[in-house]
């Protein structure tokens, strides 16, 4: 994967204080295919393995204790180990984990999102965003009768055959081993800065739906032109599309009503994961009811056999993932929490930008609402998203494959010795990460660029 080959002492510092995840690593590998349970947990020489979380840390198998920025890959956010939340599910756990039916506390958990997301008409459960993007997609199809879905240059929409294509450069042309040819070729993918192709593309015909990451792709990691979701919203509304907001990772963090509040743009549909579950397995699709009702059953002569979306999935609005999921928005109707991660997110960008000011190194931290993104190695003028995005900026691909590959590797086995966990070269805050945390997160900034620099990582 990296091009670079990390340095023996990085490594072998690294391997001294993670003995422990190093032997776990190799155990694992004999059950596990790959050792791990998500690619994004890769890490070369070794993961890292945990023992135990609280707030804003965890603890690995050893006893070194770290700063979680990965916190539930963003689902977290109000810190591991919420008393209130863990409350409610030890007291759902009594009351059992699957009724195989209906329940009060699905429809308790429905009404949030429906009070909650501005767009949301009807709401259905799943029990993981990449399900909710599949229901998404099918119900998008039902409802125009068109076949295909069109998505954005890096934008990620979990791991199904369909949506899997164009996550990562080069993007259109990606070539996804195991997946169809024929599935591929449902789903166009297209530069996020070319509004004329966007609209050019859309006259064939045959698109059911546009979904967009409204951060921009990866949590802001490739930012959005100005006004693109004010123009897409646009665009649809005019070819009669149904426009989806993937808020798997924004809803509930940009806003309590996710990235649509806080920009103030609605689409049609709208997909939920990650905080909607309250850190438990969870998904949900919510959207315009004439949209959604593709999902009922009807007397109608022929409906259900002919227009009626199928549906099923043994997990989907779990008892336990509803507790923790409907306790964890209440407190998120909150926008104190929201603003809390926000400023503390922006403390830690502009102090990450200022290390490397300070230090001289090409490189830029930057990211939207409570979320970072480090590159190091490439010029970042003004180190702001906007540069990212101008003409001398650095190009998509680069910044998508930043993370694990190039220098992204490197920082973080660095970050780690140096009591940090960071996410794909940046992170995700939550409620419990406080002014000392960032400071600290700074601080071990400034030593991992050190440690790199006697790698010979960076000049
Ligand atoms: N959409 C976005 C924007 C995501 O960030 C993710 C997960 N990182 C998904 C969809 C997929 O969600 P899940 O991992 O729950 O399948």
């Amino acid at each position: 994967m990296s091009t670079i080959t990390v340095s023996q002492d990085l490594i072998a510092a690294y391997a001294g204080q993670f003995a422990g995840s190093q032997k776990r690593f190799d155990q694992a590998r004999a059950s596990l295919a790959g050792g791990i349970a998500h690619d994004g947990r890769y890490l070369k020489p070794f993961p890292l393995y945990i023992d135990h979380a609280d707030g804003a840390y965890k603890w690995d198998v050893d006893g070194n204790k770290l700063i979680d920025y990965a916190i539930g890959h963003g689902s977290l956010i109000l810190g591991h180990s919420d008393p209130e939340v863990t409350a409610a599910m030890h007291e759902q756990l009594d009351r059992g984990t699957h009724y195989s039916a209906g329940h009060e506390m699905e429809i308790r958990w429905a009404e949030q999102v429906q009070q909650m997301i501005p767009s949301a008409g009807l709401v259905r459960f799943t029990a993981s965003g990449t399900e909710a993007n599949l229901l998404a997609m099918r119900l998008a199809r039902a409802y125009t009768g068109r076949p295909g879905i069109l998505k954005f240059d890096g934008h990620f929409h979990g791991w199904s055959d369909y949506l899997i294509k164009g996550e990562k450069p080069p993007f259109e042309n990606s070539h996804q081993p195991g997946v169809p040819g024929d599935v591929l070729r449902t789903v166009a993918v297209l530069p996020p800065d070319d509004l004329g192709a966007l609209e050019e593309r859309l006259t064939q015909g045959d698109i059911a739906a546009i979904m967009v990451e409204p951060s921009g792709a990866s949590w802001s990691m490739i930012p959005l032109p100005d006004d693109f979701l004010q123009n897409v919203r646009e665009i649809a509304t005019r070819q009669n599309v149904v426009l989806l907001f993937d808020e798997v990772i924004t809803g509930f963090r940009w806003a309590p009503g996710g990235a649509q509040e806080r920009f103030g743009v609605m689409p049609d549909m709208t997909t939920l994961a990650k905080i909607l579950a309250g850190g438990m397995p969870g998904g949900a699709v919510a959207g315009k009811a004439e949209i959604m009702e593709h999902l009922l059953f009807k007397d109608e002569q022929g409906w259900n056999a002919t227009k009626k979306v199928g549906h099923p999935g043994t997990f989907n609005g779990n008892p336990l993932a509803a507790t923790a999921g409907s306790m964890c928005l209440k407190r998120c109707e909150n926008p104190e929490v929201q603003q809390h991660c926000d400023s503390m997110a922006a403390k830690l960008r502009t102090g990450l930008n200022t290390v490397l000011e300070n230090e001289g190194i090409d490189g830029c931290a930057w990211g939207e609402s409570s979320v970072f993104h480090i590159i190091l190695g490439h010029r970042c003028m003004n180190r702001t998203a906007a540069d990212l995005r101008s003409p001398e900026g650095i190009d998509p691909a680069t910044l998508k494959s930043s993370g694990k590959s190039g220098l992204g590797n490197p920082l973080a086995l660095a970050m780690a010795l140096e009591g940090v966990d960071l996410f794909n070269a940046g992170g995700l805050l939550s409620v419990k990460h406080e002014e000392q945390d960032i400071d600290f997160t700074i601080e071990a900034f400034t030593n991992s660029i050190a440690r790199l620099r006697s790698g010979r990582f960076l000049a």
